[in-house]
């Protein structure tokens, strides 16, 4: 790959020690940054930036990509809905090619809007073909992602709510050795779990140490919506004694106080899907509340059956609800709003090195820093809706879209240039077409024999 010098653009490195380049340079060697400073003369390929904003990849730190194929299928869904709409009616019927077509187009469109760091979380395992294919699907769109193995899906009654089925250890095990004999590759493991309420407490202790005896970390979605955010989750994950700092609590609507601070003596990490918090009932997107104990929250999208798939859609839910909440409660006490409101800069931490601390990987991402891999975007301020640029990190999370992600590197290599994706992309929207077809077919006929047999 040899040297790349990314020249001219302005840096947002989101490390402390670098800060904000009004003018900067960035220069890649191979797979890692070896220097960001005001100006770096180096024998390299020149991409000339002047015009562009430089920032770390960013980071979705809970995607449920298998569902691709079913974009747009929940649009008005409340979280209920959502477990017998999709859940019980998609997931049943999901063939590995399914989910290879699915995590393919979906990391591939992650790519397309600047996400150079995924976490997939894949419960849709319900044949040992399946978990192979979903990685398959990252393999080749060349993202960096931490593959979230989860449960089969095969029936909304067999998996969820006081589920007495274990995810497969002999599997999980599995898959570890055949693709993560390493935690330093471009793609990582982890164990996506159901957790009390969802599981009875003899699965929720086989999965926690089932994830603990391979040392792989653990994702969970806690205290969202009427139901899991009355199962308490955190204390009863503190009852059975699994809490601590390899968990990833997502949601996290309806923590009391105590399991805020239970979480934050543990060291959990947190991640956010504010659009979907907000529009399906989850609750509120806990963005204050994160930063209030001293937690680093992350963002992600969860479900493309019902919200975009892109990261400024969540930094803005998340900025615009969270402000709204402190300005409706200043409004009821007739107070001056605090200055400690969430600012413009947070929303971007959240995007970038929070999101590669949650998914554990900030050692390597998430941040322009010598030493670290070469993950970054570039975004055309040049456009019509980024000029002018008087507020560089305003620019990022409260002006630009996914039409102004110009170029992406991941781990040294350009994925996207020029605003296109170097990638088949007509082949993936093939393969997720088919997909969608048949899985509406499908779907329709295994609930005409469900109705069938129960009638
Ligand atoms: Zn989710």
């Amino acid at each position: 790959m040899g040297k790349t010098l990314i020249r001219g653009g302005t840096v947002l490195s989101m490390d402390p020690n670098i800060g904000d380049l009004p003018r900067g340079d960035v220069l890649i060697e191979d797979d890692r940054i070896v220097d960001v400073q005001p100006q770096i003369d180096a024998d390299a390929e020149v991409i000339d930036a002047t015009g562009f904003i430089v920032i770390p990849g960013f980071v979705d730190t809970h995607r449920h990509t298998w569902e691709t194929a079913i974009r747009g299928c929940a649009p008005n869904s409340t979280l209920d809905d959502y477990f017998v709409g999709v859940l019980d009616y998609y997931a049943p019927v999901y063939r590995p090619e399914d989910v290879y077509h699915s995590n393919l187009a979906g990391a591939l469109e992650c790519i397309n809007a600047g996400i150079t760091t995924l976490v997939d979380w894949s419960h849709i395992n319900n044949t040992p073909e399946h978990p192979d294919a979903g990685i398959r699907g990252l393999q080749e769109a060349g993202i960096r992602a931490q593959y979230a193995y989860g449960s089969a899906n095969t029936s909304l009654a067999k998996y969820w709510f006081y589920s007495g089925e274990v995810i497969p250890a002999s599997d999980v095990k599995r898959i570890r050795d055949t693709y993560f004999s390493s935690d330093n590759g471009l793609l990582t493991m982890a164990l996506a779990t159901r957790g009390p309420g969802f599981t009875q407490d003899q699965v929720v202790t086989a999965e926690w140490n089932m994830a603990r005896e391979l040392g792989i970390p653990i994702t969970l979605h806690a205290g969202m919506g009427r139901m899991a955010g009355r199962f308490a989750m955190v204390e009863q994950l503190d009852r059975l004694g699994l809490l601590g700092p390899d968990t990833t609590y997502i949601h996290c609507c309806y923590f009391s106080e105590h399991e805020w601070q239970r979480v934050k003596e543990t060291g959990g990490t947190i991640s956010i899907a504010a659009q979907v918090e907000l529009q399906m009932g989850h609750g509120w997107a806990p963005v204050n509340k994160s930063y209030q104990f001293g937690l680093r929250p992350s963002l992600s999208v969860d479900v493309v059956t019902t919200v975009p798939g892109d990261l400024f859609t969540e930094m803005r839910a998340a900025f615009a609800s969270e402000r709204a909440r402190v300005n409706a409660k200043c409004w009821e006490d007739n107070v001056e709003v605090p200055d400690t409101m969430l600012t413009a800069r947070q929303m971007l931490e959240m995007a970038t090195v929070n999101g590669a601390h949650v998914a554990g990987v900030e050692d390597r991402t998430g941040s322009l820093t010598p030493g670290k891999k070469a993950d970054l975007v570039l975004l055309d301020a040049r456009d019509i809706n980024m000029v002018p640029v008087k507020d560089p990190v305003a620019a990022v999370t409260l002006s630009a879209d996914v039409s102004n992600v110009d170029t992406v590197i991941i781990n040294g290599v350009v994925r996207k240039r020029d605003g296109k994706l170097l990638a088949d992309v007509a082949r993936a929207r093939d393969l997720v077409e088919n997909s969608c077809e048949y899985l509406d077919d499908a779907a329709k006929a295994h609930k005409a024999a469900q109705d069938a047999a129960a009638a």
